[in-house]
């Protein structure tokens, strides 16, 4: 009942040159998708998004946005702003933000209330690193990440969210989590949802992200609660992507 969605994250690469030719080539290669698919882009090439995608099947978003409405604060993008470029989706809390800018369990919660009162669905990444996985706290770190979003929401908009669980030693690195270590997270995940309200956690994607390939893309999302993928590398070529985008 949960239909696949498969998100492009091109993090902070691309040209209009080269975004022009990727997104011609997916367009042309996605022949009537069984799933949901969307790109999200550095904030500058939202316009392009929406000049080569509108009316057709792909959806677009941006990679981040601020916490706050408007105003005094040199350097961020609204999210009226991604709105008024008809972006669907917004990715929140990649570990590459929380890492390299800090972002805290509460600024992520910030910004998914934000994004929801905007209209956008948040895509809000979870996942746990090495050392806490190794230390056995996978469960803890996401339970704790996961929790902080839940107590800033209503319950009425749990629906409306995506959760993308990345585990950060996956990232990049070409090291995948098995089916099954993944699966066992996305449980977690959607337990702790359920505990918010049953039927919403029913209905929430909840997309794996970490070196997700065409070679294992099939295996992953053929797990029960795996909804999707956030693809980051496989996402620049449009091949291994719309390989991806039919394996789900
Ligand atoms: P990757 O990135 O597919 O290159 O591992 C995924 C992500 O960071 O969203």
């Amino acid at each position: 009942m949960r239909r696949k969605l498969i998100v492009g994250n091109w993090k902070m690469n691309g040209n209009r040159v080269a975004n022009a030719a990727l997104l011609a080539a997916i367009q042309s290669g996605l022949d009537q998708a069984a799933c949901d698919v969307a790109v999200c882009v550095p904030a500058p090439y939202l316009a392009q998004c929406q000049a080569a995608l509108a009316d057709g099947p792909i959806a677009w978003g941006a990679q981040d946005l601020s916490a706050q409405e408007s105003g005094a604060y040199t350097g961020e993008v609204a999210a009226a702003m991604l709105s008024d470029f008809a972006c669907a989706f917004v990715i929140i809390g990649h570990s590459e933000r929380r890492a390299y800018h800090a972002e805290s369990d509460e600024l992520v919660a910030q910004k998914t209330r934000r994004a929801l009162s905007a209209g956008l669905t948040p895509i809000v990444c979870v996942g746990e690193t090495l050392a806490e996985r190794e230390s056995g706290q996978t469960s803890a770190i996401v339970g704790r990440q996961v929790d902080a979003v839940l107590a800033a929401i209503d319950a009425s908009d749990l629906d409306k969210l995506v959760i993308a669980y990345e585990p950060v030693w996956a990232i990049g690195t070409g090291k995948t989590a098995t089916p099954q270590m993944a699966q066992d997270v996305h449980a977690l995940v959607r337990a702790r949802l359920a505990e918010k309200s049953v039927d919403a956690a029913a209905k929430v994607r909840i997309l794996y992200g970490g070196s997700m390939k065409p070679d294992n893309a099939r295996q992953l999302l053929a797990m029960p609660d795996i909804d999707g993928g956030l693809i980051g590398g496989a996402a620049l070529k449009a091949t291994d992507f719309l390989a991806i985008i039919q394996s789900a």
